[in-house]
C-alpha cells in the first residue's frame, strides 16, 4: 500500500528545527557568569542585576520610609518637651507633624515591599527557567546518575533560599544603616544613656548568632528530610501499578510513614530549640529598656534628662532590636544561600557531555550511509559494552541486529542519534563523522522508535506530530495509516482529538508502539531505527506494519532490532551482535546455515512467542 507521506526535501530545512513550539521561547534573559573562581554572589549578581530598576526603587524606598521612622521618636520628644513641658509649641502642629512623617513612613513602606517582593519573585523565576533551560540540554549519562525528586527539590528550595538572601540581604543592611542613624540621634539626646541602652545589644547578638548556629543543621536535615519523602511519594504515584500488583501496599504506606515520621522530628527538634532560644531574644530589648527606665528615670528625677527624651529612647531601643536580630539572621540565611547556590551551580556548571563542536555543519540530502567503524562503547559506569564494533550499511539497505538481551542493540541506536558519544572510533553518516554534525540536523535524520514509547498528555494528533508540529492532518493521518493505528484511532469517541492520560496509560502497549511509530514515520527521517519498536504488537497487526513499511522502508536505511522471526525477515541482511562485537553478518537463512550461535540466540530469545 503505498502512503503518501511528507517528501524529504521539506523535512531538511533545519532554519527551525524543533518546530513551531520553540520559536517563540528565547530563553532567559540573563545567565549566571560562568567564572567558577568567583564568589557565589558574584555569580549569581547578573540575575540580580537584571532587575535594578525595581531593586533599586525597592531598597531606595525602604530606606526613605526608615528615615521617616527614625525621625518620629525625635519629633515626639521635641513634642513632649515643647509642648507639654515648656508649652513653647501648639500641640496639632506636633500632632500634625508626627502623623504627616508616619504617613510618609507607611507609604514609602508599602510600594519598597511591592518593589521588593516583585524583584523576589522575579529573580525565582529567572533561576528556575535557567535550571529547567540547562536540564533540558543536559545530556543522557546526567540523567543517568542523578535522581529526578533530588533534582526537582533542588530546584525548587534552593532556588527559594538564594532569591530570599539574594533580594532580602540588602533590605537587611540598609536596616542596619538605619539602626547607625538611630544611634546617632540616641547620642544626640543624651551620650551617656544611649552607651547604657546599648550594653544589652552585644548580648542580643550573640544570642541571636548562638541561636542560629544551633538551629541551622536542624533546618538543613529537616530539607533533606522533605526530599526524601518527596522521593518516596513520587515513586508511589508512578509505581502505583507495581505496588498494587505486588500488594506492597502496606509496605509502602510504613515506608511513607517512618520518612513523615522523620521529618516530624525534625520539626519538633526544630520547635524545641526555637523554644528554648525565643524568649532570650524576645526579652532582652526589654532589659534593654528597664534600664534606660532606671537610669533615664533617676536622671529625669535629677533634672538632667526630659521626660521626652525617655520615650524616645524607648522607640530607637525598638528600632535597634530588628537589625541586631536580624544581623544573626543574615549570617544564616547567607549560609544557607551560599550551600544552595552552590547546588545549583553544581547542575548549571554541568556540561552536556555531547557538544555540538565549532563549525559543525548541518547534514543534508541524506543518502543514508552508516559506517560504525572500530567503535568502543562503555556507559560511565564503565563496563564496556561495545568492543571494536564494526559494520557498513548500504543507502536505504534494511539490516536486522540481533543479540541475546544485554548484548549493546539498543546502546547502538543511542550511539547513532549521538545520545551518547562513542569512547573510541567513529559512527559515519554518508562518510561524515557524527561529531562533525550539527544536533539537530543529526537527529532530524535519525529517527528512532523506542521499545517503551513515551507519549505526552495531549491529543493523540499532537502526539504524532510531536516532531513536526505544523504537519498537516493528511499527513497526520497517513503516518498513522503506515503505523496501522488509524483504524483504532479512528474508533475513539474523540479520534485523533482523544487526549491521551498520563504516559498514554489508557491505551494498549501495542497502541502506543504504533503511534509512537507514526511520530518517527511523519518525521520522515531518512535513517530509521526501529528499537524493539513492535514487540508489545502481536503478531498479525506487526506483519500489517510491517506491509505498509516495506515500502516506506524501501528508500531509507534501517536498523530493526527485533526478536521475532516474522520481523527479521524484513531486512535484507542480520548483524549479529555478541560481545560487543559484529560476530555474523549475512542473510538471515546463511546465518541459520553457517552460524550456530545465531539459532542459539533466535532459539532463547524467540522461544516465548513461537
Ligand atoms: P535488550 O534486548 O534487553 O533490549 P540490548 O541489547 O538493547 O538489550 P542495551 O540496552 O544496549 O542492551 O544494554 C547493553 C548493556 O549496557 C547492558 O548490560 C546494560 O546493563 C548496560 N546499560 C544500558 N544502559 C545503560 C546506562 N544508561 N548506564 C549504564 N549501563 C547501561
Ligand atoms: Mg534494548
Amino acid at each position: 500500500m503505498p502512503v503518501p507521506l511528507r517528501s524529504k526535501a521539506t523535512t531538511q530545512n533545519f532554519s527551525n528545527p524543533l518546530g513551531g513550539v520553540r520559536s517563540s521561547y528565547e530563553g532567559p534573559r540573563v545567565e549566571i557568569s560562568r567564572d567558577r573562581t568567583l564568589s557565589w554572589w558574584r555569580r549569581i549578581l547578573p540575575v540580580i542585576a537584571s532587575h535594578r530598576f525595581t531593586f533599586g526603587t525597592a531598597i531606595g524606598l525602604s530606606f526613605v520610609s526608615l528615615v521617616f521612622q527614625t525621625l518620629i521618636p525625635n519629633l515626639l520628644n521635641g513634642a513632649i518637651t515643647n509642648v507639654l513641658v515648656r508649652h513653647s509649641a501648639a500641640l496639632h502642629v506636633s500632632v500634625i507633624e508626627i502623623l504627616l512623617v508616619g504617613l510618609a513612613a507607611g507609604i514609602t513602606g508599602i510600594i519598597s515591599r511591592q518593589y521588593v517582593f516583585q524583584t523576589a519573585y522575579n529573580v525565582e523565576a529567572d533561576l528556575r527557567t535557567l535550571i529547567y533551560e540547562h536540564l533540558t540540554w543536559l545530556s543522557f549519562s546526567f540523567y543517568d546518575r542523578v535522581q529526578s525528586g533530588q533534582l526537582i527539590s533542588r530546584a525548587n528550595s534552593d532556588i527559594r533560599s538564594v532569591q530570599m538572601y539574594a533580594t532580602f540581604a540588602p533590605l537587611i543592611v540598609v536596616q542596619c544603616f538605619i539602626g547607625v542613624i538611630a544611634f546617632g540621634f540616641m547620642l544626640s539626646i543624651n551620650l551617656v544613656l544611649a552607651l547604657i541602652a546599648m550594653t544589652v545589644m552585644p548580648i542580643l547578638y550573640v544570642v541571636g548568632i548562638k541561636m542560629r548556629r544551633v538551629m541551622f543543621p536542624i533546618s538543613w536535615i529537616t530539607q533533606a528530610r522533605l526530599a526524601d519523602v518527596a522521593t518516596i511519594v513520587d515513586e508511589n504515584i508512578n509505581g502505583v501499578r507495581v505496588i498494587k500488583s505486588f500488594a506492597q501496599e502496606e509496605a509502602e504506606i510504613n515506608r511513607l510513614a517512618d520518612a513523615a515520621e522523620r521529618v516530624a522530628w525534625a520539626y519538633i527538634k526544630d520547635a524545641q530549640i526555637r523554644g528554648q532560644w525565643s524568649p532570650w531574644v524576645q526579652n532582652l530589648p526589654q532589659l534593654g529598656l528597664a534600664l534606660v527606665l532606671t537610669f533615664g528615670g533617676l536622671m529625669v528625677i535629677h533634672g538632667h534628662l526630659g521626660v521626652g527624651a525617655i520615650l524616645a529612647f524607648n522607640a530607637y531601643l525598638l528600632m535597634l532590636q530588628a537589625p541586631f536580630m536580624m544581623l544573626g539572621q543574615l549570617v544564616m540565611m547567607g549560609q544557607r544561600a551560599k550551600a544552595s547556590a552552590e547546588r545549583i551551580f553544581e547542575v548549571l556548571d554541568e556540561k552536556s557531555e555531547i557538544q555540538e563542536r565549532p563549525g559543525a555543519f548541518d547534514l543534508d540530502h541524506v543518502k543514508g550511509e552508516l559506517d560504525f567503524k572500530n567503535v568502543n562503547f562503555a556507559y560511565s559506569n564503565g563496563a564496556e559494552i561495545l568492543k571494536d564494533f564494526t559494520a557498513h550499511i548500504e543507502p536505504g539497505e534494511t539490516v536486522a541486529l540481533v543479540g541475546r538481551t544485554g548484548s549493546g542493540k539498543s546502546t547502538v541506536a543511542r550511539l547513532v542519534t549521538r545520545f551518547y558519544d562513542v569512547s573510541d572510533g567513529a559512527i559515519e553518516i554518508d562518510g561524515h563523522n557524527l561529531r562533525d554534525l550539527t544536533l539537530t540536523s543529526l537527529r532530524s535524520n535519525v529517527g528512532v522508535v523506542l521499545d517503551e514509547p513515551f507519549l505526552f498528555s495531549i491529543s493523540i494528533r499532537d502526539n504524532i506530530a510531536y516532531g513536526q508540529p505544523e504537519a498537516s492532518m493528511e499527513a497526520v493521518m497517513a503516518a498513522a495509516v503506515a503505523a496501522n493505528a488509524h483504524e483504532f484511532i479512528a474508533q475513539l469517541p474523540e479520534g485523533y482529538d482523544t487526549v491521551v492520560g498520563e504516559r498514554g496509560y489508557t491505551l494498549s502497549g501495542g497502541q502506543r508502539q504504533r503511534i509512537a511509530i507514526a511520530r518517527t514515520l511523519l518525521v520522515n527521517p531518512p535513517i530509521l531505527i526501529l528499537d524493539d519498536a513492535t514487540s508489545a504488537i502481536d503478531v498479525h497487526v506487526e506483519a500489517e506494519i510491517y506491509r505498509a513499511l516495506r515500502s516506506l522502508l524501501k528508500n531509507r536505511t534501517t536498523i530493526v532490532i527485533a526478536h521475532r522471526i516474522s520481523t527479521i525477515a524484513l531486512a535484507s541482511r542480520v548483524l549479529l551482535l555478541e560481545d560487543g562485537r559484529v560476530v555474523a553478518n549475512g542473510t538471515h537463512e546463511q546465518l541459520l546455515a553457517t552460524t550456530p550461535l545465531y539459532s542459539q540466540v533466535l532459539a532463547q530469545t524467540t522461544s516465548a512467542e513461537q
